[in-house]
């Protein structure tokens, strides 16, 4: 079994459809991780106990519940990190 915070997957999936329009972000390891750690700063963990990990239809729920507060939480990240890129750092 595992716990598993669904709004990760949530806040992925929105990401991912919001970057493919964008080529004005870098899309290093670092930027992309930093995107998302800022954005589910913003948003209630949603933790699930599973036993396969991962739960389609789980995750697409959510997004359908809180595709707005996803939404402005990953434009306000990318929005940061563009601004700030970090990937030129050590840790
Ligand atoms: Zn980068």
């Amino acid at each position: 079994m595992l716990i598993k915070n669904y709004m990760e997957e949530a806040v992925q999936n929105t990401m991912d459809e919001i970057l493919a329009h964008r080529e004005d972000i870098c899309k290093c390891e670092r930027c992309l991780m930093d995107i998302k750690a800022l954005a589910l700063n913003h948003l209630p963990p949603k933790y699930v106990v599973t036993r396969k990990g991962y739960v389609y239809t789980k995750v697409n729920e959510l997004i359908n519940q809180f595709r707005a507060d996803i939404t402005v939480a990953v434009t306000r990240a990318i929005r940061v990190v563009r601004e700030k890129p970090r990937h030129g750092e050590e840790a």
